[in-house]
């Protein structure tokens, strides 16, 4: 057992899972940011210039799943989303900035069912959103 194990399962892991399995090292990955808790990787198929995924190493399954014990760990990647927007690339407020996505659910548009935020920048045009 970890310190951190004794509170609501944090590292919940699902073998299965790819966001999962890109966590473990199992499936490789380009890094942008690691931590204890959360991970940054380039998306395979970018639709701009900047576009990462910013997930928490825990599986949570989608948005839908979040309950409020997750609030600390999901306000921190939140804060860390600029910061890392900023050192891949993406311009300055307000002329430049980036994009959060957060796709949930089959009719949200989830493919990995392990929450994940796009983070999308950098100038324009880009091949989506
Ligand atoms: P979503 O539709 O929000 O579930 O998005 C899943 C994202 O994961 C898509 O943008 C994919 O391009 C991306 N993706 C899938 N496999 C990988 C991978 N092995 N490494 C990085 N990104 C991936
Ligand atoms: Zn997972």
């Amino acid at each position: 057992m970890t310190e951190h194990d004794d509170n609501a399962a944090p590292r919940a892991h699902d073998p299965d899972c790819l966001f999962c399995k890109i966590v473990d090292g199992r499936i490789p990955s380009r890094k942008v940011y690691e931590d204890e808790e959360l991970l940054a990787f380039h998306d395979i198929h970018p639709w701009a210039p900047v576009h990462f995924l910013l997930v928490p190493k825990r599986h949570i399954v989608s948005m839908a799943h979040v309950t409020e014990s997750d609030a600390p760990l999901l306000g921190r990647l939140m804060a860390l989303a600029p910061r890392l927007a900023r050192e891949q690339g993406c311009n300055p407020y307000p002329a430049g900035g980036f994009r959060m996505v957060v796709n949930t659910g089959a009719e949200g548009g989830q493919e990995v069912h392990h929450l994940h935020v796009h983070v999308i920048g950098g100038p324009r045009p880009w091949l989506k959103g």
